[in-house]
């Protein structure tokens, strides 16, 4: 599970002081070094964690009285608090156009998920909008991308549309006037990954960008990645603007880094997780949920 070392070590520090009457700045220092090195610990940028600490220190030792609350409930409370803003505060939305079809094209690096996560989506939509969409095949340079998404295809019932041709934004803007004559209420377009950033890549995202001018798009995050998938997060962003990210395999994830970082780096929302291979295992993400299950 994710964040199993993290909220371990977390409790741990605050256990020590929910019992006492009255904290002491000592009591606070060593909790908050306790918390840096559990942050750390789960890959979590450093720039976030120190921003964090501080929050923490700051409000603990500022003591925001509240009534019922002992000092040591008083800064599990606070910790609480601040891992959710972290995390982003409030849960996320795909934004949705004002005319069909609302259009989605999702980017990250190969073997990120985002071929699966593609059909995850799909059947999200299709699960609680009754919503038909179509799917475009625009990653072109992985044979097996296409095949793959074709499958994911049939086992949605969803139509896939894919062209035998070289530029990816002639495919993409054929991919929508289909869509726009079926009356396709979302499209959701699969572009090519690398497995590093690479000029390349970046200039035939913008070349489909340009072309498609999505509603959403959607980065897939591979949470294993820690805090390296956080930077590469900044990256695509800088040049794409993304609206929201898709953090998936959250499932193998036990340090929690990418969860934790990727809204204090780039300020764009998680808006959901993938929790394994299937096309049902794709959940919201709820920032104050996280951060709850984080403090246990
Ligand atoms: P792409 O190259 O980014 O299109 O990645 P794929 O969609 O082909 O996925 C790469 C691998 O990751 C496949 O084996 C998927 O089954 C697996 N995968 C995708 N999402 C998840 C997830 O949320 N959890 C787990 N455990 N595996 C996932």
């Amino acid at each position: 599970m994710a964040f199993e070392n993290l909220s371990e070590r977390i409790q741990k520090a605050l256990k020590n002081l929910t019992g006492k009457g009255k904290v002491s700045e000592a009591d606070i220092n060593a909790a908050s070094r306790e918390i840096r090195l559990a942050l750390l610990e789960a890959d979590v940028n450093f720039k976030v964690v120190k921003d964090f600490i501080k929050k923490i220190k700051e409000r603990a030792l500022g003591q925001e009285v509240q009534g019922s609350l002992t000092p040591g409930q008083q800064i599990i409370k606070i910790v609480n608090d601040e891992l959710t803003k972290m995390m982003g505060e409030e849960a996320a939305k795909l934004n949705k156009a004002p005319h069909i079809p609302t259009i989605i094209m999702m980017v990250g690096l190969q073997g990120t998920g985002k071929t699966t996560t593609v059909g995850k989506l799909a059947k999200y939509l299709m699960d609680t909008e009754k919503a038909r969409p179509l799917l475009i095949a625009g990653d072109i340079y992985r044979p097996a991308a296409i095949d793959q998404l074709k499958q994911i295809g049939d086992q949605l019932s969803v139509p896939v549309f894919s062209e035998d041709e070289k530029d990816v934004a002639k495919i993409v803007a054929d991919g929508l006037a289909q869509a726009k004559e079926a009356k396709n209420d979302y499209v959701l377009i699969d572009t090519a990954g690398r497995l590093e950033i690479d000029e390349a890549l970046m200039e035939e995202l913008e070349r489909v960008k340009a072309v498609a001018k999505p509603d959403n798009i959607v980065l897939v995050v591979d949470a294993m990645t820690g805090q390296v998938g956080a930077q590469v997060a900044e990256t695509f962003d800088k040049r794409l603007d993304v609206t929201g990210v898709i953090l998936t395999k959250l499932d193998g994830d036990t340090r929690g880094g990418a969860a934790l970082s990727i809204r204090a780096v780039t300020g764009k929302p998680i808006l959901f997780t993938g929790q394994g291979e299937k096309l049902s295992e794709l959940e919201g993400f709820y920032p104050d949920r996280m951060a709850s299950r984080i403090l246990g």
